[in-house]
């Protein structure tokens, strides 16, 4: 008999249907120890539940996206707060069927038309870029009563504690088949429709926890401030992100006006989401002074290190007090000066990555000549 007809359903939790891709409120169910089984509050009836299970999952990137149809529910705005929707922010609005029907679809705000009214009746008009449903691709203007926001990005545990069940399995597949890590590989990221795409080298690893040693995954960032201590950077990535990991500052060149660093972390889905949280077009991360966090290549990289190497970090005075690092908003006058300083960076660092490339062409050609002859 299935479990799905269990009284007393918990539905708190937002799920992107695999039919539609739409959002419906849900609560959902973990059975005989390899199932998740989402039911809709709309159509309790189990003829309509989303099932999965361990053995649907071939790769890393099916956890991804399935991590991704899960998110805690979304909240109407107040009329009075109609100013919290900002441009490039994505919403959860609501798509009107011709016969009626209400469903909900991810939108960027495209444009806001701030108007003045009362507090209790907002009648500012905002449009809306849809990335899925009906929709997608168009541009539609809309009201504040349609548009729900959703800024916690928490993960319900019950979808970790599966998605870790298919990790470990995935893994002892991969072990079997490949034998112990060891190897260094790194993930092509380009950005689509998808927020990710992404191809895993055979040689990938996800070990999940932090250990130390084995496999780990990370970013390198540049533009960071000399003097900034990696313990608050991932105080500070764990505010925001929930997710622990390591961080290490390099000491950098007397010339040089910044400092690069690593995150690392020993789970790829996590080191994604940190990736996507410092990428987000909708905020920059800047230090206090106003210097722009930059990721230095559009590659999720993974490796295997001694993770000790933090005894060897230089000694910092600095000591958290939560105000040395921010996350700047679009539409602020911070953000504007953040973009300008970013862009200008990117700039000094696409004429370095050339003479790189020179540097390396002339390399290879003197090694060829000194062969030939
Ligand atoms: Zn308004």
């Amino acid at each position: 008999m299935s479990i799905s007809t269990a009284l007393n359903i918990d539905y708190n939790i937002e799920y992107r249907s695999k039919n539609d891709d739409a959002w419906y409120l849900s609560g959902i169910i973990f059975e005989n120890g390899n199932r998740l089984r989402v039911k809709f509050k709309e159509f309790p009836q189990s003829y309509y539940d989303e099932v999965f299970s361990i053995d649907d999952f071939s790769n890393h990137s099916d956890i991804d996206e399935f991590i991704g149809r899960f998110r805690d529910v979304s909240q109407p705005i107040e009329d009075n707060e109609c100013s919290k929707v900002i441009q490039g922010m994505t919403v959860c609005a609501i798509c009107r069927g011709f016969d009626g029907s209400i469903r909900y679809f991810d939108a960027i705000v495209d444009d806001v038309c701030y108007k003045q009214h009362t507090p209790a009746k907002c009648v500012c008009k905002y449009s809306l870029f849809w990335q899925r449903g009906p929709e997608k691709g168009y541009i539609t203007a809309t009201t504040l009563d349609d548009i729900w926001i959703n800024t916690t990005g928490a993960v319900n545990p019950i979808v970790t504690e599966f998605a870790k069940l298919v990790e470990s399995k995935l893994t002892a597949v991969s072990f079997q088949e490949h034998g112990g890590a060891g190897n260094s590989s790194h993930v092509k990221l380009s950005e689509g429709k998808e927020r990710f795409c992404y191809e895993l080298s055979d040689d990938d690893r996800d070990l999940g926890g932090l250990k130390d040693t084995g496999c780990h995954h990370y970013i390198i960032l540049e533009n960071l401030e000399k003097d900034l201590c990696p313990i608050l950077m991932m105080q500070f990535i764990h505010e925001q992100t929930s997710i622990t990991g390591q961080a290490y500052i390099f000491p950098n060149l007397s010339v040089e006006t910044y400092a690069r660093g690593v995150i690392m972390v020993d789970n790829i889905s996590n080191i994604k989401r940190i990736y996507e949280f410092i990428n987000n077009s909708n905020h920059i991360i800047t230090s206090f002074s106003g210097r722009p966090w930059v990721i230095a290549e559009e590659t999720l990289k993974t490796g295997t290190f001694n993770t000790n190497m933090q005894n060897l970090q230089p000694r910092s005075k600095h000591i958290y007090t939560g105000r040395d690092l921010m996350v700047v908003r679009v539409g602020t006058e911070e953000y504007s000066r953040a973009k300008q300083l970013k862009d200008l960076f990117m700039e000094y660092r696409n004429h370095l990555n050339g003479l790189a490339r020179r540097l390396d062409m002339e390399e290879k050609k003197n090694q060829l000549s000194s062969i030939a002859n």
